[in-house]
């Protein structure tokens, strides 16, 4: 044998194939393809796994007919509305579904878009709410330079984003033990003159729980009577939106409240969609002033656009589509009941291992969260619990609630499409040997260097 046998060859080394490349500046030459797709292809080897993600409310799976379809599509662009005239009619299809799904008085006289997310559907409906009040305030003669939004401090990150970029005073209400959501009290110590607007979230981020979007609207009507200020809601519903029409249709949370202007939601969490797509939509075309909608002539056509972005993917509106036909009220149904079942089931099995507290059970979204009983143990936290699960897999994120609960942690664990009760009689078996260890310990783990799980 020579030395050259010796030698070890990956598969992607080969006579004359390069395979290293300088990481922040452009190579200068090519490299084979194969090559390329193995360099990329084994960055990413090291992430989690997505279907072990119970930190994600984003879909990680749609089954083979979406991904034959997206492969498909995966070349069209959303903002093609003259070139890809079908896409751009499946697309109001869909915010038509929604609108009427979300008890819209007038399906007909409604407007909406897809978006790239909640984010972007948030900043939209958050705009039109400005702009209004903007034009309001100056037929009335009155300034209109000092706008101000209302919202839990528990807001996703999104809505201080807008609040920032957009230039809006953003006015948290405090969550404590005693208001855990924004419910409407002590409303009027916020709202004034500049107010824009309420945000009500159905599914708040750090815990799942629905905002009584009604108690709210209630709330505003009271005051209204008082004070003559008219203030419309927007509901961020990213996940609840795609989960109360199916669960709880009785909660009156949608355009069945006059007050409710707007709603958005992310169609890539409970919609079902691969990541890239959420909608909003407005009750009337009042709802939205016109002058927030932009023809462009250069595409061909003459096509009003509401978007921040320009180009953006067309497939996953395409894909939502598909989920609505393919799954329909029944599917939808099925899937979501079976998550709350599922979330329920774990958190009930987190609580009677003894150390924990629920903060709520997964009964709104299924969605839910605890922290350790108080006076558990000096020796360990949550984010110690979810190191210890890292290492088996499983990302549970820790961290702090918002103000004024900032001092007190919490972990929690979303259940999508996927998490099967299978996957969580593994999960709860690993929680429980990893409580048990910790519980074993005769002296504190060490706190430093610890961070704050991503829960977004
Ligand atoms: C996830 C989420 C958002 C942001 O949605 P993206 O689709 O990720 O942009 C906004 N609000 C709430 C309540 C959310 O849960």
């Amino acid at each position: 044998m020579t030395d050259e046998q010796h030698v070890l060859r990956p598969t992607y080394t080969r006579a004359g194939v390069r395979a290293v490349a300088p990481r922040f500046t452009l190579p200068d030459a090519e490299m084979e393809p194969t090559s390329a797709y193995q360099v990329v292809h084994d960055e990413v080897m090291l992430d989690g796994n997505s279907r072990l993600n119970l930190a994600t409310f984003v879909a990680t799976w749609m089954g083979d007919e979406a991904d034959r379809l997206y492969a498909e599509v995966y070349d069209k662009n959303m903002v093609d509305k003259d070139e890809y005239p079908r896409t751009a009619a499946v697309e109001e299809n869909c915010w038509r579904i929604l609108a009427s799904l979300w008890n819209v008085p007038d399906v007909k006289a409604c407007i909406g878009t897809s978006t790239i997310g909640s984010s972007e559907a948030c900043m939209l409906g958050g705009l039109a709410l400005k702009r209004r009040w903007q034009l309001a305030r100056r037929a009335a003669g009155k300034p209109a330079d000092r706008p101000n939004l209302i919202m839990s401090s528990a807001v996703q990150v999104c809505w201080e984003k807008f609040c920032n970029y957009f230039e809006v005073e953003a006015r948290y209400v405090p969550i404590t033990e005693e208001h855990p959501c924004l419910d409407g009290s002590d409303l009027e110590k916020y709202v004034d003159e500049n107010t824009i607007g309420v945000v009500a979230i159905m599914g708040v981020t750090y815990t799942g729980m629905y905002e009584p979007v009604q108690e709210i609207a209630a709330a505003l009507d009271a005051l209204q009577e008082r004070t003559g200020l008219d203030v419309p809601i927007h509901v961020d519903g990213a996940s609840g939106a795609m989960i109360a029409p199916f669960l709880q249709p009785e909660i009156e949370w949608d355009f069945r409240l006059e007050r409710v202007h707007s709603i958005s939601t992310s169609g890539h969490k409970y919609g079902l969609v691969y990541p890239g797509v959420g909608w909003v939509v407005w009750r009337t075309l009042d709802a939205l002033p016109e002058e927030l909608i932009f023809r462009v002539s250069y595409l061909g056509g003459n096509m009003p656009t509401l978007a921040l972005n320009f180009s953006r993917p067309g497939a996953q509106v395409l894909l939502q589509y598909f989920q609505f036909l393919r799954l329909g009220r029944e599917g939808y149904t099925a899937i979501q009941q079976e998550c709350q079942d599922v979330a329920k089931y774990l958190a009930h099995g987190i609580e009677a291992l003894g150390a924990f507290e629920l903060w709520n059970d997964g009964s709104d979204i299924p969605v839910f969260a605890w922290r350790l009983k108080p006076g558990h143990t000096e020796n360990w936290d949550l984010y110690h619990l979810s190191d210890r699960l890292r290492m088996k897999g499983w990302l549970v994120p820790a961290y702090p609630m918002p103000d004024n609960l900032a001092d007190l942690t919490v972990q929690r664990i979303v259940v999508r499409n996927g998490v099967s009760r299978d996957l969580a009689d593994d999960l709860l078996e690993d929680i429980r040997v990893e409580t048990e260890w910790l519980d074993g310990l005769t002296s504190p783990m060490p706190a430093e260097g610890r961070r704050s799980g991503f829960h977004h």
